[in-house]
């Protein structure tokens, strides 16, 4: 049998498994662990993996840290792989500098410069979750601002920033993938815990692992409930509400905001911290 032309020879880099190797990886003396973490804490960081990705924020891609526990200096995320798939086994310790203090042979996601910039410049950030998650996108693209559109979503009502990188960096591959690049990110935040990456998707941060996790789920949820509002307030049935005769979308202002997400803080994310965690724990034993 003759093909009319050749077999296009598989040209995508790193498959087959064992080809081409990061790029970005490290090389020399990794730095030393912070110290051992329970292991019920890791089990929690690999299930937000899963729970992140049974709420469609993350698919194959996006990722999700937190702070070391006993060492602020260091922070954990999973091995580069697709987050439905992440086990305790598979998370790593980095530095401030996103260099893994324990990757043996494992590979580390390009943009882990996003947390670790971000756990260098803030404090108050104990996780962070990186998603390209596909309602929220659309926000990064138009001139219309993500606003609080109901009380979960409390946290957006203070602003929601779109960190463009082209502003800083001309034409790029549109990843975070060095330091230089995790700082511009963290610049654009300008101390909010969600920022929107223009072409690209989102980052939401938290004073906990669950808190940030909820933000991430709600960010999402919230950009949905957005665009449902937006087609709303489009329709022919929507009454004008402004002056000027345009419809206006009645969300949250930034006091209500700031009273709303002081009980989403205080402890009401836990609750679905509680549900999701359980659901994992359901099905992986662990
Ligand atoms: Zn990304």
């Amino acid at each position: 049998m003759r093909f009319a032309h050749p077999p296009t020879p598989m040209a995508t880099a790193g498959w087959p498994p064992g080809g081409a190797a990061d790029p970005h990886s490290p090389q020399g003396v990794p730095p030393p662990s912070g110290g051992a973490v329970d292991p019920a804490i890791i089990a929690d960081l690999a299930a937000a993996s899963r729970v992140l990705a049974a709420h469609g924020v993350v698919d194959a891609f996006g990722h999700v840290s937190m702070r070391h526990p006993e060492a602020p200096d260091r922070w954990l995320m999973a091995r580069a792989i697709a987050p439905a798939s992440v086990t305790p086994d598979d998370i790593i310790e980095y530095d401030l500098d996103s260099r893994a203090c324990n990757a043996n042979g494992r590979g580390s996601f390009l943009e882990r410069y996003i947390h670790g910039e971000i756990f260098r410049a803030r404090p108050d950030v104990m996780a962070v979750v990186h998603s390209h998650s596909p309602s929220v996108i659309p926000f990064s693209l138009v001139n219309v601002p993500m606003q609080a559109m109901f009380h979960n979503a409390a946290f957006l009502a203070a602003g929601v920033p779109v960190f463009d990188i082209a502003r800083k960096f001309g034409a790029t591959d549109m990843l975070v993938g060095n330091t230089t690049k995790g700082v511009a990110l963290v610049d654009s935040m300008v101390g909010r815990d969600v920022v929107l990456m223009r072409a690209h998707g989102s980052v939401a941060c938290g004073a906990s692992l669950p808190l940030a996790v909820f933000r991430a789920v709600y960010t999402e949820v919230n950009a949905r409930i957005q665009q449902m509002s937006i087609a709303l307030a489009s329709s022919p049935f929507a009454q004008n509400s402004t002056e000027s005769g345009a419809v206006s979308i009645a969300a949250l202002d930034a006091e209500e905001g700031r009273l709303a997400d002081s009980i989403n803080v205080a402890g009401a994310c836990l609750r679905g911290w509680a549900l999701w965690r359980e659901q994992v724990r359901a099905q992986t034993g662990w």
